[in-house]
């Protein structure tokens, strides 16, 4: 058995039970055969690969908290400190029913590499809890997020581990937490970012991950010859990242016919009318049936469809394994050119293997939602300057970052004879720094 297959075959085995974190342990440590091949002995010897699969320190640990009736409820909080070998751990926290430890060491596990790829100084984690912030009052939710914080602060700081928004913490949970955290340490630090403008935000940030989409798809795009403008697109999801990839590829020249929702999806072939969405969305937090007033064109359906839309790219961008085979065999059937993950590990394994045997340009979640993280770095930077960078100036390294990007895997793919594998030179660049890192630190 090779040396990548007894690693993986020793994940399974000591963590049963987290299918999405074998999954995305696969995934990376297959496509770096190559690499492990030329420096093997060294690697086994000093045990590489079976310490980069296993977290540097995971907390679990009880949230207590009151709802509006008197009632107490207990959550599960998690953090998954997974590799600080190019800067303090850095990554989102998850706040959905859904989280469990294999997912938030999935999350933690695929971090490393994207924070890598971004090429700034931020190593890997990721945390969150089982809590639903869905239908809380935003008294509830500050008791939680109060609660939350009590227990992470003992484990997190502006040099040690910079936590970040995910599904389910968005600018409001953020504020929460930062504010239980200078309460309790008396320090007003870069402890988080996501935090809103008045302390310590960075403009650009709330739309980094969805206009970072845009921009190294439009890169890859243009590296084939092909124009965005004037493409159709499907967007799945109604949250941050869909929002702003769609607003940016409608800047860009693209129409964008659908987005979605837990519950139900839009087709508007008129195009998604991006301030009805926002409203919707961010104001309002309500269901995407009320899209449908004064879009006399669009169509509402419950449940999942979005990807038999015909369309020319894809950007899936809500949740994991959203994107399955028959998805990909619809969007194939469909036409599509170029598919490109918003959301984190969107496309199911044999869904990938599908787009890629057929040709699709496929650029996954690492390379092409890592602007959101990079520009968490770019806020960490002003935090520590004190310093307030304008919306123009953060933007304009946000595309630099993501156009560098592209370049960095695709040299990377090209250099072990994989042209055009974007997965395969994603974590083949991601993972040089952070083992050359780990092998100039020594055995830690
Ligand atoms: P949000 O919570 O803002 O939005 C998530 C969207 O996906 C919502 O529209 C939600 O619908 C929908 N959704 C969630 N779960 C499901 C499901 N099981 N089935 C169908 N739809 C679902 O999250 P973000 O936009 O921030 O994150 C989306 C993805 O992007 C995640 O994978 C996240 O890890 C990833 N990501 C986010 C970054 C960021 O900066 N925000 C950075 C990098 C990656 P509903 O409203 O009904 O729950």
């Amino acid at each position: 058995m090779s040396y990548v297959n007894e690693v993986i075959a020793q994940v399974i085995k000591e963590n049963p039970n987290e299918p999405e974190f074998h999954q995305a342990v696969k995934e990376v440590l297959l496509s770096l055969e190559p690499v492990v091949a030329q420096h093997e002995a060294q690697f086994r010897r000093d045990a590489l690969l079976e310490r980069l699969v296993n977290p540097e320190r995971q907390v679990k640990f009880r949230v207590p908290w009151i709802d509006d009736n008197g009632q107490v409820h207990v959550n599960t909080g998690y953090r998954v400190q997974f590799n600080s070998a190019i800067g303090p751990y850095k990554g989102g926290l998850r706040l959905h029913p859904s989280v469990n430890l294999g997912i938030i060491k999935f999350l933690g596990f695929e971090q490393i590499f994207k924070n890598s790829l971004t090429g700034l100084p931020i190593g890997g984690g990721k945390g969150g809890s089982d809590f639903d912030p869905k239908g809380k009052s935003d008294r509830e939710i500050m008791a939680f997020c109060q609660s939350f914080m009590t227990e992470l602060s003992k484990h997190i700081g502006a040099d040690t581990d910079v936590p970040a928004g995910d599904i389910g913490t968005g600018a409001r949970e953020i504020g929460y937490m930062f504010g239980q955290y200078k309460r309790l340490q008396n320090q007003f630090t870069g402890v988080l970012t996501g935090k809103g403008l008045p302390f310590g935000g960075s403009l650009a940030r709330t739309e980094a991950t969805g206009y970072g989409l845009l921009y190294i798809t439009q890169e890859m795009l243009r590296c084939h010859n092909i124009d965005i403008a004037g493409k159709t697109i499907c967007v799945s999801g109604a949250g941050n990242v869909a929002i702003y990839a769609i607003e940016k590829a409608q800047q860009l020249g693209a129409k964008v016919v659908t987005c979605s929702d837990s519950t139900g999806w839009i087709y508007d072939p008129d195009g998604i009318d991006i301030a009805l969405l926002k409203e919707i969305k961010e104001v309002k937090r309500a269901r995407l049936t009320e899209y449908l007033a004064g879009r006399p064109n669009a169509q509402y359906n419950d449940g999942r469809g979005v990807w038999s839309i015909p369309c020319d790219i894809a950007l899936p961008c809500a949740t994991q394994n959203e994107l399955t085979l028959d998805d990909a065999k619809q969007l194939v059937a469909n036409g599509v050119t170029a598919v490109s993950e918003g959301a984190n590990m969107p496309t199911t394994e044999d869904a990938t293997a599908y787009l890629q045997e057929q040709g699709i340009l496929f650029l996954p979640a690492k390379a092409a939602n890592a602007g959101g993280v990079a520009t968490s770095a770019l806020e960490m930077s002003q935090n520590s300057e004190r310093l307030h960078w304008t919306f123009d100036e953060v933007d304009a390294m946000l595309k630099g970052i993501m156009v560098n990007l592209y370049h960095n895997i695709d040299e990377a793919a090209k250099k072990y004879n994989f042209d055009g594998n974007y997965i395969v030179g994603a974590n083949i660049a991601g993972f040089e720094k952070v083992m050359e890192a780990m092998m100039a630190q020594g055995i830690v």
